[in-house]
């Protein structure tokens, strides 16, 4: 960006909390003053929350920049944070997960199964020769054993490094590799779209070239026939009789917790380490806080993979840490039907929902008439991840699903940062939609220009975080220099996060997407994400794509892929007036500057296997290149629908 972003979207509609709900909430509008007024005292109470074996001696140890300790000298365990201290309690009949299978099977899981599995598999690491400090890979489907698995690693100490079931061979073992595992943790396979999908084979080809494995625990999941070496050992031969008593021991405050590569959305993937006191802190407070959870009443469901960080913060250490009883499901939102999710909400009283953008837009796209079909009456909070979420999905995700009254917060964070750090409170916040609205108590966000100036309300540039948190990542594994080039270097004591951002007249945050994605118009830095907006508030869009093509006028001209919703006509004619309506409407809504050049329609968009949309790819394809780097596509074949279809297009 070489100068400011060009501010187009207008957005002013805004929900208060419903009163029942901001007259309970968890965490009141005092929070901010308490944070502002001392920052680190905050965190120290809200790291209070958790059983510490040893109180830390100094909050935070910023002397070595942007190397920080979080409560130093402080001691803890945090299996035995989100397991023991809750069965100790007298909450061990509690259930922890509901878990439902692809195919139907489900489990009920209370808190004292979760220890006895969770001990039972320390206990069978230990035996494996996995020692605190060591690294463990774990490529499970959503099953479990997932949790358990990291619970145990948390419990000995081990760093466990989990990769997205989707991944392929190499992608694998590349991440093993850089964290030489020791032990993999892996299934048969799990289910998908409606048949088994195995994962063992992959794991065969990876560790075939990965010299730091000595094991391989393989839970049975579809009983599939697997090739067997001696390396391989069952999971229900070795970590269900194993024994089931083990006494958790507690670990420093910045002892590893957990290795996650980073999505590969724009580069290749970086190995983020995250540590134990600060980030349970934070993954733990941000539960309790944006989503009002209430451990006794609520019935939570993020529908995120353990392969990503929404996973490992708000499906197992955030709610767990909590005491709440949660959801698991399986497989996929439109397996045996469309109205898979909506089933699930209501066969369990799902009350707090957290969920992607692009799931939202799937289901707009799929058409109201299938939520409408269900009882969602038991569902009171709205969340949603991942990408800049555009205000017309934001609403029909709050009329359709939140019955047009819940609150929707829309959080902003990254597997770097840990946990969340923009986001509505519900019990607080008058939300806008597509605004994550504010920095979290304790947590200091800007937005600022070129020079790492601060810009005023209205202004666009670069999202910063101008003060270190506690669930900051500590590093990359095995490169402080990347850490230091990636995320410290741009701007002068301050954290990149490589997002474009606006503030509104308000001084709300709006997210505009990655930097790399900005578009630049005869002169003007224009956002993907407010086109993209645009395009879906027309009724016939469910989602879009937008990207800059070179262009001998404009620089760069903007080229659209959009996908049209349910039952719209597109053939022929329809769809050349379809695309004429649509440049037009993009240009009333944000003015002249952003009408695209170009529209396409198209049934799908290239996503990563974590759902977000890959517009270097379109860009590749609007810009007549082959195509980059397509091993973290989620579905390649849409790459080749798509630049088939292009060259008709005009
Ligand atoms: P990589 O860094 O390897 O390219 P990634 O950035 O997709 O991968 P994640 O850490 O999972 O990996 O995603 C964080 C990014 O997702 C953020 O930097 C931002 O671009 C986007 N994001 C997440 N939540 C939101 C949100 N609520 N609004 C806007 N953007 C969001
Ligand atoms: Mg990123």
């Amino acid at each position: 960006m070489s100068e400011a972003l060009a501010n187009l979207l207008n957005e002013t509609r805004q929900f208060p909390p419903p009163a029942e709900l901001a007259a309970h909430a968890n965490v009141t509008v005092d929070a901010y003053a308490e944070a502002d007024a001392d920052r680190l005292a905050f965190w120290a109470k809200q790291a209070d929350r958790l059983a510490w074996s040893k109180k830390w001696d100094e909050v935070l140890d910023w002397s070595n920049p942007p190397f920080a300790k979080w409560f130093v000298g402080g001691q803890l365990n945090v299996a035995y944070n989100c397991l023991d201290r809750h069965v100790e309690a007298g909450r061990g009949d509690k259930v922890a997960i509901h878990w439902e299978g692809e195919p139907g099977d489900t489990r009920t899981i209370t808190y004292a199964d979760l220890h006895e599995l969770t001990c039972r598999a320390a206990n069978a690491l230990t035996d494996l020769g996995v020692t605190a400090g060591d690294r463990v890979a774990i490529y499970l489907p959503m099953i479990p054993e997932a949790a358990v698995a990291m619970l145990a690693c948390a419990r000995i100490g081990a760093a466990h490094s989990v990769v997205f079931g989707g991944f392929s061979a190499d992608s694998l073992s590349n991440r093993i590799q850089d964290a030489s595992a020791k032990v993999v943790i892996t299934a048969d396979g799990g289910y998908r779209r409606g048949k088994p999908s195995a994962l063992k084979p992959t794991v065969d080809e990876a560790v075939a070239n990965c010299p730091s494995v000595e094991h391989v625990l393989v839970v049975r999941r579809t009983g599939e026939e697997v090739a067997w070496s001696e390396k391989d050992l069952w999971w229900h031969e070795t970590v269900e009789t194993a024994s089931a008593e083990h006494t958790a021991q507690p670990f420093d405050a910045e002892h590893p917790l957990f290795i996650l590569y980073t999505s590969g959305t724009t580069a290749r993937p970086k190995g983020i380490l995250h540590t134990t006191g600060g980030y349970l802190t934070q993954a733990s407070y941000t539960t309790h806080a944006v989503f009002d959870l209430k451990p006794e009443t609520d019935v939570y469901w993020c529908t995120a993979d353990i392969g990503w960080v929404t996973g490992h913060s708000y499906i197992v250490y955030g709610p767990l840490s909590n005491g709440a009883t949660q959801v698991m499901y399986e497989g996929t939102p439109d397996t045996p039907h469309k109205g898979r999710f909506w089933e699930i909400v209501d066969r369990y009283g799902v009350s707090i929902l957290y969920t992607a953008p692009t799931l939202i837009r799937t289901m707009m796209k799929w058409g109201e008439d299938i939520p409408a079909g269900f009882d969602l009456s038991s569902l009171r909070l709205l969340g949603s991840v991942g990408e800049p979420i555009n205000p017309e999905a934001w609403m029909w995700y709050r009329q359709h699903v939140g019955r047009g009254e819940l609150p929707v917060v829309d959080t902003w964070w990254q597997t770097e940062t840990g946990s969340i750090m923009i986001s509505p409170l519900p019990g607080v916040t008058a939300a806008k939609p597509g605004s994550a609205m504010a920095p979290l108590p304790g947590i200091v966000a800007d937005v600022v220009d070129d020079q790492g100036q601060s810009v005023p309300n209205g202004g666009g540039g670069y999202l910063v975080l101008r003060e270190p948190w506690p669930s900051m990542l500590r590093t990359i594994w095995g490169d402080d220099n990347r850490f230091i080039e990636t995320y410290w270097s741009r701007f002068e004591g301050m954290y990149f996060a490589g997002d474009g951002a606006k503030k509104d007249d308000d001084g709300h945050i709006w997210l505009l997407g990655r930097v790399d994605d900005v578009m630049l118009v005869s002169g003007h830095n224009i956002s993907t994400t407010e086109v993209e907006s645009a395009l879906v508030s027309h009724p016939s869009v469910a989602e879009a794509a937008v990207v800059g093509a070179t262009d001998p006028t404009t620089g760069q001209a903007i080229v659209a892929f959009a996908i049209p919703r349910g039952s719209t006509d597109i053939a022929g004619e329809a769809g050349e007036q379809l695309i004429a309506d649509l440049r037009n409407h993009v240009s009333k809504t944000l003015g002249p500057i952003a009408k695209p050049r170009q529209i396409m329609l198209v049934p799908e968009l290239p996503k990563t296997r974590s759902g977000k949309i890959m517009r270097r790819l379109l860009r590749d394809v609007a810009e007549n290149r082959s195509l980059g780097d397509v091993t973290t596509l989620q579905d390649s074949s849409v790459m080749e629908l798509i630049s088939s279809g292009m060259s008709g297009a005009k």
